[in-house]
């Protein structure tokens, strides 16, 4: 079992990937919107808009689709995503960490 990420295209599942941390949306509703935006998925609108940000409890996005200056913590599993921060990678990049530099592929 395990959450999968809800973002459109990624197949990041807190089941299988460990080293990831998965987020729930955030309850202010600009950024929520922002994410379920940035999701590109018809049934996260429909629930936020019906909703609004508690309808999607059981929905979870993962830490690939956020900046490392969206984290308290960006080196460690427990990254702490700070107040307000908004996905900004699409799950088409594919992002390696090698010592401290994160290099983002597009495939
Ligand atoms: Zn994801």
């Amino acid at each position: 079992m395990g959450r999968k990420c809800s973002v459109y295209d990624c197949v990041n599942n807190s089941s299988r990937h460990f080293s990831k941390s998965f987020y729930s949306f955030p309850r202010d509703s600009e950024t929520c919107l922002a994410w379920v935006k940035f999701c590109g998925c018809k049934d996260l609108e429909l629930v936020f808009f019906s909703q609004g940000p508690w309808g999607l409890d059981k929905y979870k996005v993962c830490s690939d689709h956020f900046a490392p200056e969206s984290f308290r913590n960006t080196y460690q599993k427990d990254k702490g995503l700070l107040f307000g921060a908004k996905p900004v990678y699409p799950a088409h990049l594919w992002k390696e960490t090698v010592g401290e530099y994160i290099i983002y592929h597009l495939t």
